[in-house]
């Protein structure tokens, strides 16, 4: 189901440009505009799931689909030495776009952890 007020559901639906790296039927991947390493995707499911705190058992197939695709998008990426994935949720978690997404990062050393 498409949000009409949604960023990300409209590049899904094309309506605003995007560099996508990857498709499939559950999973639309594209360059992050803002990119915080040599390789910086968002993973995000073709359903508009607001956030993290929003899957359950209906829709936790996308979920599933996103982390399938990540692997892929990995390896097609040169990641092979390692990456790191991030979901932000909420306000706290620091999530801007309120559809569910999950950063991947790689293609440099990534120093900084919080766990
Ligand atoms: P969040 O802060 O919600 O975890 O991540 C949202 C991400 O979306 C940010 O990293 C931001 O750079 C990216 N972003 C925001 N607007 C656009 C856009 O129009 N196009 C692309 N490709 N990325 C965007
Ligand atoms: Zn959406």
């Amino acid at each position: 189901m498409k949000d009409e007020s949604c960023l990300f559901c409209k590049i899904l639906a094309g309506e605003i440009p995007s560099a996508k790296v990857y498709e499939d039927e559950y999973v639309f991947a594209f360059r992050d505009i803002n990119p915080q390493a040599p390789v910086h995707v968002l993973v995000v499911p073709k359903e508009h799931i607001p956030c993290a705190d929003a899957i359950d058992e209906s829709n936790s197939l996308y979920v599933a689909k996103c982390f399938e695709a990540i692997a892929k998008i990995a390896k097609a990426e040169g990641l092979e030495t390692g990456y790191r994935v991030i979901n932000n949720c909420g306000e706290d978690g620091g999530q801007s776009v309120q559809h569910l997404h999950f950063h991947l990062i790689g293609g440099v050393k990534l120093s900084e952890k919080i766990i």
